[in-house]
């Protein structure tokens, strides 16, 4: 009998897979001799290298996901400038093709290494994935790696970029596991939409998981489990064959209205990263967007357009006529450094990012950003706009100055009935709550839990070393959000959520005992979050409250909440939301 081996590594998609394993190992590295020269057929090599590329891009056009468009379409435009310089170097150095590809590659990677940041560090593979399939197609017809068997099992791999992602899916891939990887990856976020279980695991010896070894790849709960014993399979099987069942089960409550069973309502809104995600998102029970990510717009080499900005924004709106959408002002910087500045920092998670970079850099972003911003809202009065990474009011009061002066200059007027917003992500503004109630424009709070949990406790969310560390249910953070969702409602602001906890079942029950009644989740959580809301009465989890607030740490919260709804008789006469808080916890 095989030994069974777990490795604890970072979830990066929730679900549980169980199959077999397909390890997939690309040469990750370009090899082409260090000194060639040039035949006359060197450009012709690179068009048709070109030309095969496109078409196998555009076949997968074809099968993903309008969303997923905008990311191949990139992948083209890149592949374009990597062969069009490549020719300019055939032509200037007399260099064959394949090295002038290489040196190409070469001087973008060294521009990437310099900035040093998770956002770039995950862009290194998407283009050494487009030069490697760019060099083998001036040699063969097609690129080799071969992903066909890869369905129905669990892909062990060094790193994934999208394009292997999409044919991984396509193939009907069951779960991920890779060494490499953010979980703010372009691969993890396809991957929770998709809804493929996935794990990063740093540690992870290739060398002990072999082809078709069975291997459990458990996404809730950042573990990966080679060789289980029947044991662990059988209740990881269980657990698999539960959520899927599950899941099946909420999808219609996607559409229905939210309501508890003592009569409170609760309001879904979605999180989204561009526009094709606003618009599937408006069909899937999304009441609104309560975070629209702007930033992906950013990352180009150089800001995008007035007009660019208002198109994206005055779309989203209209996908949700009569619904809140709430854009957030670009929140560059940190783990989203845009590429058309150099911001050289030794702690960049506390240094020039969000608002703070915004009023340093308002003549080259922020007013540009704020013209297309109010364009947009002239003709969508459901546009809302949100401001990250605030610790004091002035900087808020700084914000709105220039944005009068910004509607002023285009002669957008009315803007009294803009509804202006904060995140709550550092503790300094929630704990300064009631000063900031006082800015008449200021309608609205939403706390961005994923940095506010990073901030209160000390704990980089994007290192895997501390994964551990870091939980939205330690006592600390809920505490400070008790607070100040507590004051913001006495002050009369509302009160929202957007970050990742309210997409987590088992904190549902505690963010409605704390009086959160707007929450922004992830799309493919619309249903069951709405349903695990329809099945809880206010009344009960307010009971729960004190528990959670004077447990040690995490696991006493996480013990409390499930002993209360074991012993609750509402929820006990509803089985599948105990399933539910209890399989997904
Ligand atoms: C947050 O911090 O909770 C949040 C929603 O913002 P982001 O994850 O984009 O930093
Ligand atoms: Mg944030």
């Amino acid at each position: 009998m095989t030994k069974m081996i777990v490795l604890k590594g970072i979830p990066a998609s929730e679900g549980v897979a169980v199959s077999q394993v397909f390890k997939y190992f690309s040469k990750g590295s370009i090899e082409v001799p260090k000194e060639c020269k040039a035949t006359d057929k060197e450009l012709e090599k690179l068009d048709s290298s070109l030309e095969r590329y496109r078409k196998y891009l555009s076949e997968l056009l074809n099968i993903v996901e309008e969303s997923e468009r905008d990311l191949i379409q990139a992948y083209i435009m890149i592949a374009e400038t990597l062969v069009n310089e490549a020719k300019e170097a055939v032509v200037s150095g007399g260099v064959c093709g394949e090295l002038a590809l290489k040196q190409v590659l070469d001087k973008y990677l060294a521009l990437m290494d310099q900035s040093g940041s998770e956002l770039f560090a995950l862009r290194k593979s998407d283009l050494i994935d487009i030069a490697l399939a760019l060099t083998e197609l001036m040699h063969s017809e097609r690129i080799s790696s071969d992903v066909a068997e890869a369905r129905g099992k669990i892909v062990v791999s060094e790193e994934l970029t999208p394009t292997t992602f999409f044919r991984l899916q396509r193939v009907g891939v069951k779960g991920l596991v890779t060494l490499k990887g953010g979980i703010t990856s372009h691969v993890a976020i396809l991957a929770r939409t998709y809804g493929i279980p996935y794990v990063i695991v740093p540690n992870l010896d290739p060398g002990v998981v072999v082809d078709n070894a069975i291997v459990v790849v458990d996404g809730f709960e950042g573990r990966v489990i080679i060789n289980p014993s029947n044991e662990t399979l059988k209740y990881y099987e269980e657990k698999e064959r539960l959520i899927a069942e599950l899941m099946a089960t909420v999808k219609r409550y996607a559409y229905e209205k939210t309501k508890t069973l003592d009569g409170y309502e609760v309001e879904v809104l979605c999180n989204v990263g561009n526009v094709e995600e606003a618009r599937v998102a408006s069909a899937q029970g999304c009441e609104g967007i309560g975070l629209f990510r702007v930033e992906y717009l950013f990352m180009a080499s150089k800001p995008p357009s007035e007009e660019t900005l208002m198109n994206a924004f005055a779309k989203a709106a209209s996908f949700f006529e009569g619904k809140p959408v709430v854009i957030r002002a670009p929140d560059l910087g940190a783990d989203k450094p845009p590429p058309f500045i150099t911001i050289k920092e030794d702690n960049p998670l506390l240094g020039l990012r969000g608002i703070r970079f915004l009023l340093e850099y308002r003549e080259e972003v922020l007013k540009p950003f704020l013209r297309g911003f109010l364009k947009a809202y002239a003709q969508h009065k459901n546009l809302k706009l949100m401001i990250p990474m605030v610790i004091k009011p002035s900087e808020v009061i700084e914000f709105i100055e220039i944005m009068h002066g910004v509607a002023q200059e285009i002669g957008v007027n009315n803007l009294e009935s803009l509804e202006l917003g904060i995140m709550i992500e550092t503790p300094s503004a929630a704990i300064l709550i009631d000063k900031f109630t006082k800015i008449p424009q200021l309608k609205f709070v939403s706390f961005g839990t994923n940095d506010l949990t990073q901030y209160v406790l000390a704990v980089d969310r994007t290192n895997p070393r501390l994964a551990k560390l870091y939980n939205e249910l330690e006592p600390s953070v809920l505490r400070i959000m008790a607070k100040s969702i507590e004051e913001a409602l006495k002050h009369g602001l509302k009160v929202e959520i957007c970050g990742e906890m309210a997409s987590k079942p088992i904190a549902i029950p505690i963010l409605l005992a704390l009086g959160l009644r707007t929450l922004s989740v992830n799309p493919r959580y619309v249903g069951l979050i709405k349903y695990i809301i329809n099945n809880i009465k206010i009344q009960d989890v307010t009971l729960l409250k004190d528990a959670v607030l004077n447990a040690d740490n995490s696991d006493e919260v996480k013990k409390a909440i499930l002993n209360y709804i074991h012993t609750s008789e509402i929820i006990r006469s509803h089985s599948n939301v105990i399933q539910i808080l209890t399989t997904m916890s």
